[in-house]
């Protein structure tokens, strides 16, 4: 165990390594709490299983920076990663949860979080499956009407289209999207691609294969084949028989680290405005 010692862990920063009378003091000062969401996935073989989990937290850091800069303060619950997998369900080590599990636990923690004080919860998500997104706008909404406390999920506008989502709805905070702009590729960039590779190559180095990353070719994958995808199973597999889709080459640890930081910015701008009283959602018709 010598050689852990200093690296950094998921508990770093959250509420996790708080004592309680610090969780109790931040409720009395009226800090909101921010919630990372993930799963233990397979993400090619050049990534660790947990790259979600760890993309979760690193966002939820930078907002949490970010929102320390504009005078909120904000605290970060534990990493949740017992989420649903349908796309990816056919690799090992991709855990998936039943709908009733990942609703239960996330009230579970939110009941908790308002019988200590805090009244407002922001949801930080990475994973973006159907199933998964379902279970968790779920449970937002449940503990909305159910536990009374003010929950939202901060979310990319690119998304709220392909999940079925309004932008107006009232637990639903949306930001810019941060894809790239510019004319639209034929082919897709959805998982364990550049993206995904870039932040974990700059935060957690010794968790990337960098030899292996070196050989995998793009999956030049369209959109067609992304709805084969999502539904799961051998014919998923079949698609990305390494457990990637898009293109791992594109990364970059400098690419990482913008990516982050531009998220926490993203994310900390609405969720100020959404404290101002001045957030306004994108009209349905514009994303
Ligand atoms: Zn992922």
């Amino acid at each position: 165990m010598e050689e852990d010692k200093g690296r950094v862990n998921i508990f770093e920063d959250t509420m996790a390594h708080m004592t309680y009378v610090q969780v109790e003091e931040a409720a009395r000062e009226g800090a909101i709490v921010l919630f990372p969401v993930g799963v233990i996935e397979e993400h090619g073989p050049h990534l660790p299983l947990a790259v979600d989990v760890y993309g979760s937290y690193l966002r939820s850091r930078a907002v949490k920076s970010e929102l320390q800069k504009r005078g909120i303060k904000s605290l970060i619950a534990p990493p949740f990663y017992w989420g649903i997998n349908v796309a990816t369900g056919s690799f090992g080590g991709s855990f998936t949860c039943r709908e009733e599990t990942v609703i239960s636990v996330l009230s579970d923690g939110m009941a908790s979080l308002k019988s200590w004080g805090f009244d407002q919860v922001f949801f930080i998500n990475h994973h973006m499956d159907g199933g998964h997104m379902k279970a968790l706008d779920k449970a937002i909404r449940t503990a909305r009407s159910e536990i009374g406390i003010g929950a939202y999920l901060v979310i990319d506008s690119f998304f709220l289209k392909g999940l079925g989502m309004r932008a107006d709805e009232p637990h639903l905070l949306v930001h810019e999207s941060l894809f790239p702009s510019g004319p639209p590729s034929p082919y897709l960039n959805i998982h364990a691609e550049g993206y995904e590779t870039s932040f974990m190559w700059h935060y957690f180095p010794e968790l990337v294969n960098l030899e292996v990353l070196r050989t995998l070719k793009p999956t030049n994958l369209a959109f067609k084949d992304l709805l084969i995808w999502g539904k799961g199973g051998m014919e998923a597999r079949k698609i990305t028989p390494q457990g990637y889709f898009g293109d791992p080459a594109m990364a970059s640890p400098e690419r990482g680290r913008k990516e982050i930081e531009a998220y926490g910015r993203a994310a900390a701008g609405i969720i100020e405005a959404f404290l101002q009283s001045h957030y306004r959602p994108p009209k349905n018709s514009d994303i």
